[in-house]
């Protein structure tokens, strides 16, 4: 697994702490966005369709460090918006390694060579740098909508790298996306040299631009990412919880856990989690005690949860795993020492893919036929694709 031994053994402590102190809604990582305004526009994106009063608004610094106080996750992700062009950044990092939190700054990097040459931050192993790449470089340009992203993010990883940051990719998947392409693109990742990949189907936001690219189908993410973790390259590293890829691969169920990752920003704390916005309260323990939480997740029959397989839900729900039972600390164990996951069927439907026609000109075509929207439902894009 890609991740240190330092930070592994802190989570580890703080999740068996929890349980002992029989605390069932515990925060695992807490979604820190200072901002919603960004330098890119992604079809894809859930962040960035408040109007222009909202996207110029910063979250005040003291605010951001309270909530890092109250809330107690040993791990602080920072997303956004661009979390580069948030004016108090500097000032965050230092304040959360002072308070030794493992950090994520997901960023585009289009800033982060500037930062890099401006000597913004110093290295730390509570400072990882989260890269967002969708793929290789034609896949990665199309889904944020501008050319010449990947360049400008390769070089920035590397630089990066080189100066000895902690460095990772998140990369989010939508439907029509190419797996053998995807896994070449990992290949291009570790060469690199990013400590390790993160990867998660899209959330359906009602408000991204692009609604026909979302993975809908759970059977659908399972048979895809089945195709793109079997038979895994050894020298491919995760920077997650190895549970989360099998539960992804469709290996193993898990109900999610929105409490796992709890967001705050300008609004206040968001219930229930990352991706949908039930109303914002003020305080962390408002959140806590004040969600009706069997409302949400897949066994709430919430039709807003019933597709979602996204990280930020079950990834907190596969670490409680491995440290509920020695089964679950086991099954992870095994995960980490036969992580090839070898499956001759799998590789066969992977070379069927790579007979059918991928990419951008492929997805516009879905999108638009004739100027009328692309048909629907997965039986209709299957005899489109087929045409
Ligand atoms: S880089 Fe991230 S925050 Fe910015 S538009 Fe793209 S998905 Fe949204
Ligand atoms: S299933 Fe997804 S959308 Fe629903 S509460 Fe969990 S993370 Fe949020």
């Amino acid at each position: 697994m890609g991740v240190p031994i330092s930070q592994m053994w802190t989570v580890a402590t703080y999740v068996l702490k929890q349980r002992i102190q029989r605390r069932k809604h515990y925060p695992l990582v807490l979604m820190l966005e200072p901002l919603f305004r960004c330098n890119l526009a992604c079809a894809g994106c859930g962040k960035i369709q408040y109007p222009a009063h909202i996207l110029k608004k910063n979250l005040p610094l003291e605010d951001a460090l309270r909530a890092v106080d109250e809330c107690g996750a040993p791990m602080v992700s920072i997303p956004g918006g661009e979390p580069l062009l948030y004016p108090h950044i500097r000032e965050l990092v230092t304040g959360l390694i002072k308070r030794r939190k493992y950090i994520y700054l997901c960023t585009n990097a289009l800033k982060l060579k500037e930062a890099l040459e401006g000597n913004w931050f110093t290295p730390s192993k509570y400072l990882t740098f989260s890269v967002h790449m969708d793929g290789q470089q034609e896949h990665h340009d199309f889904a944020v909508c501008r050319e010449g992203t990947y360049d400008v993010a390769a070089e920035a990883i590397g630089m990066a790298v080189k100066q000895g940051f902690r460095v990772t990719t998140n990369t989010t998947l939508f439907d029509g996306a190419d797996p053998n392409s995807v896994r070449k693109f990992f290949d291009e990742m570790m060469r690199l040299g990013v400590e390790g990949m993160m990867v998660s189907p899209g959330y359906a936001y009602p408000k991204a631009p692009d609604q026909q690219s979302f993975l809908r189908e759970r059977s659908n993410t399972n048979r895809f990412f089945e195709m793109l973790l079997s038979n895994r390259k050894k020298k491919w590293i995760f920077n997650q919880s190895p549970l989360f890829l099998e539960f992804l691969m469709g290996k193993r169920e898990y109900e999610c856990t929105p409490w796992g990752n709890p967001t705050y920003n300008i609004f206040g704390w968001q219930k229930p989690c990352y991706l949908i916005q039930d109303g914002y309260v003020d305080t962390f323990k408002e959140l806590i005690d004040g969600t009706d939480w069997s409302q949400y997740g897949r066994a709430s029959g919430n039709p807003s949860c019933q597709q979602c397989m996204v990280h930020c839900g079950y990834e907190p729900s596969a670490v409680n795993h491995t440290f509920a039972s020695f089964g679950g600390m086991w099954a992870t164990i095994k995960a980490m020492i036969f992580n090839t996951y070898a499956n001759p069927a799998a590789g066969k439907r992977l070379d069927e893919e790579a007979k059918k026609p991928h990419g951008p000109m492929v997805h516009l075509a879905n999108l638009t036929i004739d100027g009328e929207p692309a048909a629907k439902s997965e039986a209709e894009r299957e005899t489109v694709e087929a045409a």
